[in-house]
């Protein structure tokens, strides 16, 4: 019962469709090797400097690397001997709310051994079982039309 209120919370109220679960191990990987996707993924020094007029948590980060994704950043407020962040207390909400579904939503994922799950609110064999119940449902509304040959 519980669980089905839950779920409901989620998905009509919240307009979610991921559960996170777990918890933060306060590793830090999600603050370094960081791609920034604005549209599409930034590319070049000269895109990123505009990026950096929008908003201030740009300007925290510093391009490590270039991938054939594009460019790699690490956040220059992570303390490399302890991996805490210095500002936590005064950290943006995009870094309080990781990781949040839009990640997945953008292409993204989870940072490696990072302590927190996204979990599909309507698992695999329930899509599955719906599909195939339209499908049965259609049947017998007389869609599939049976040809005379
Ligand atoms: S501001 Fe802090 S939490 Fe956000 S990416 Fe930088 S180090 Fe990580
Ligand atoms: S990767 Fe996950 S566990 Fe590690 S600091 Fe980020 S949120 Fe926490």
């Amino acid at each position: 019962m519980f669980k089905n209120i839950r779920k409901f919370f989620y998905l009509y109220i919240l307009r979610k469709k991921y559960y996170r679960t777990g918890e933060c191990k306060a590793c830090g990987r999600c603050c370094q090797k960081i791609y920034v996707k604005h549209k599409d993924v930034i590319q070049t020094e000269e895109e990123f400097e505009k990026l950096k007029k929008l908003h201030p948590f740009y300007t925290y980060l510093k391009v490590i690397d270039k991938d054939e994704t594009g460019l790699v950043f690490e956040c220059q407020n992570l303390d490399p001997e302890t991996h805490r962040c210095k500002i936590h207390k005064k950290r943006p909400g995009i870094c309080r709310r990781y990781p949040q579904e839009e990640l997945f939503m953008m292409g993204g994922t989870l940072a490696e051994h990072c302590g927190y799950k996204l979990e599909p609110i309507i698992s695999f064999d329930e899509v599955f079982s719906k599909v195939k119940k339209r499908g049965e449902n259609a049947k017998t509304a007389g869609i599939f039309k049976k040809t005379d040959n």
